[in-house]
């Protein structure tokens, strides 16, 4: 019987490099990313189905209302949610999947899938970040300040984490999360069939 996959749910502020070190993870074929949906309009590189799933207030509303959406949350006045069906298909064939969602889809997981692994990515320093969303210049100063203010009030919930990583540089934090990943997969909880692998049952 095939292994479930983990659930690993990766948050932290906007700026702190989760998109990179995501990148870096599936670049493991054992590890999948969930596709979000959300009404934000694309960034100029931004592709639909490639890096959101594009939709209006309606169409978004309307997956919600049909049960569609593992969970979902508002975030700076648009709104964020996982399609469940992906999620669900690539747990069953033993991918570990990585969804890339903030702290209230984070916490609604946690209640609805306590086997979910919460990891929250902090950057080193508050000037880090600050320098980080201004580098990337695809948000005007407005929008820049208003992620910095949500990241002081996220740093605040990252204590109902199961583990904090300093993303100092990409190939460290990629590391310790693989780590996280292997502890995680050798829990006793995940391993209830092991004695009867043992004694060849299975
Ligand atoms: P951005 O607009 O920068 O792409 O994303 C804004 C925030 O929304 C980020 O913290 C990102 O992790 C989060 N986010 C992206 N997809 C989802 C989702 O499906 N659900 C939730 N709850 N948050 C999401």
């Amino acid at each position: 019987m095939q292994k479930q996959g983990i659930l690993l749910i990766l948050s932290g502020p906007s700026g702190s490099g989760k998109g990179t070190v995501v990148e870096r993870l599936c670049q493991n074929e054992d590890f999948a990313l969930s596709i979000s949906a959300t009404t934000r309009s694309p960034r100029e590189y931004e592709k639909h189905g490639v890096h959101y799933f594009f939709h209006t207030r309606d169409e978004f509303e309307k997956m919600r209302e049909q049960q569609e959406l593992l969970e979902w949350a508002e975030f700076c006045g648009n709104y964020y949610g996982t399609p469940k069906k992906y999620v669900v298909e690539q747990l069953a064939e033993g991918r570990n999947v990585i969804l890339e969602i903030e702290v209230q889809g984070a916490l609604q997981i946690k209640e609805l899938y306590p086997e979910g692994v919460l990891v929250f990515l902090i950057p080193p320093n508050l000037e880090e970040l600050g320098k980080r969303l201004t580098n990337r210049g695809t948000e005007d100063k407005e929008t820049i300040n208003r992620r910095i203010q949500r990241a002081l009030e996220e740093l605040e919930l990252a204590e109902e984490y199961d583990y904090v990583v300093i993303n100092d540089t990409v190939e460290q934090a990629a590391e310790d999360i693989l780590a996280i990943v292997r502890a995680e997969k050798l829990k006793s909880y995940r391993n209830k069939d092991m004695k009867k692998t043992f004694k060849g049952e299975m």
